[in-house]
């Protein structure tokens, strides 16, 4: 089967490509890209008028299965994700059970060749059952194929056993992502520590908590010289420790969210749960702090950490429901509106924060246009205009901080091993 993305705007930051041009794909594969190729034959997708990326990664999504499928499952999951504009995703391993042994990898990714529109990662954990004591089996987990090892939603907080995890995952050449909060700092903390929560009164969690985290971090990767990925980083201070420590050559690498580059806590005026998440939505501050970090390549991905939970869930007092929302439909939109759109942060920097940038982190074969790879391919209308509408979500979470604003930009087709997968927002498998 062959198919002709005919005539779109192709940006592909791996060859600092940003031209208009054709790409042949055959049987799931990129076969040439320029232009007068030869279509006998082929299916001609018209891409006039958009703009074709590498397939977009997002390395930090929660796809809850195993066991929580009543929030969302790899079937859900991974539509939301095509209907996104994201070709691959990457799944945490907080679950239940948690995936902390080979068994559960291997079962979630026969689930994911089976059930997944696009393509799937798994992040193992580091520690057994979260707990942050016992080493989970990272070795085999490894040779069944994990991507990386997280244990997300907690700081790592024993500095022997986080030095002993980063020498043995790397030994599999295999990253450690961290959620940076220290824990004794967050606790009881439902939002930014800072002039907000003093006026509502509520308690805070304090900027210096993922700061102290991230220089821990950084410290035991330049004394172990193996990499450490730092999750969702959310701080001024986090951010520009790992500016000066990318610069002395030390091996860290970090996410930011279209959250925490776009909303502040000032949207947690009205106790409004869908605001809720760790770490917390910031000071402006902060947050142009992670935009300037995007900027200049000290954020090496964007991701969402898509968290679903269940309406019922969220739909509870602020302290007592749980942190998190979904963020797959909303990601690219978010993005283009707040920070391309703007003119703040240029499209082939975005690009790259969702193609190479990730690719890298994760050793993957993917993020690029080339001839030989898999025709994973990302189209953008970039001046589409549209409302978003959480309940037309194909996610099964419909909490989103960005419900009911306009976006300009919107993902117009996904296209996964040469497969159309979702066009004009819907998703067609
Ligand atoms: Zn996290």
């Amino acid at each position: 089967m062959t198919l002709l993305v005919k005539g779109g705007r192709v940006i592909n930051p791996a060859a600092q490509q940003d031209e208009i041009c054709d790409i042949l794909v055959e049987d799931g594969k990129i076969k040439a890209v320029g232009n007068h190729l030869d279509e006998t034959g082929a299916e001609v997708f018209d891409a006039s008028g958009l703009v074709v990326a590498p397939g977009f990664i997002d390395m930090h999504v929660h796809l809850r299965q195993p066991g929580q499928s009543a929030k969302e499952t790899v079937a859900t999951g991974t539509r939301a994700a095509a209907a996104g504009g994201i070709t691959r995703v990457a799944t945490m391993p907080n679950t239940n059970p948690v995936i902390d042994k080979s068994i559960i990898v291997e079962g979630m990714k026969y689930k994911a060749e089976h059930e997944g529109v696009v393509k799937v990662e798994i992040v193992g954990a580091i520690s057994k059952g979260l707990k942050g004591q016992e080493l989970a089996a990272m070795g085999a987990m490894a040779k069944a194929g994990v991507a990386a090892f997280s244990d997300d939603g907690r700081y790592v907080e024993d500095c022997d056993f986080m030095r002993k995890a980063m020498e043995y995952a790397s030994m599999f050449h295999k990253v450690i992502i961290d959620h940076c909060e220290e824990q004794a700092l967050v606790a009881g903390g439902n939002m930014h520590e800072g002039i907000v929560s003093n006026e509502l009164g509520l308690k805070g969690r304090p900027a210096v908590a993922e700061d102290i985290a991230v220089a821990r971090d950084i410290l035991l990767a330049e004394a172990t010289h193996t990499p450490v990925h730092i999750a969702h980083i959310s701080t001024k201070n986090a951010v520009d420790m790992v500016r000066r420590a990318k610069a002395k050559g030390i091996r860290v690498t970090a996410e930011a969210t279209p959250q925490h580059m776009i909303l502040t806590d000032e949207a947690l005026r009205g106790y409004d749960t869908r605001f809720k998440v760790n770490p917390p939505l910031r000071s402006d501050d902060h947050r142009q702090a992670v935009v300037d970090g995007l900027k200049d390549g000290t954020i090496d991905a964007i991701v969402t950490d898509h968290a679903p939970h269940e309406w019922e869930e969220k739909d509870e007092e602020f302290n007592v429901a749980p942190s998190g929302f979904v963020g797959l439909e909303t990601s690219i939109g978010a993005v283009l509106t707040y920070l391309y759109h703007t003119g703040v942060v240029d499209l082939m920097t975005i690009i790259r924060a969702y193609t190479t940038g990730p690719a890298k982190i994760l050793n993957l074969p993917a993020g690029v246009i080339a001839p030989g790879k898999d025709a994973d391919l990302t189209l953008i209308d970039l001046d589409k205009e549209w409302v978003v509408d959480s309940d037309a979500f194909y996610s099964k979470g419909k909490s989103s901080p960005f419900d009911d604003m306009i976006f300009k930009g919107k993902p117009a087709a996904t296209i996964v091993d040469g497969v159309v997968v979702m066009k004009n927002g819907e998703v067609l498998r």
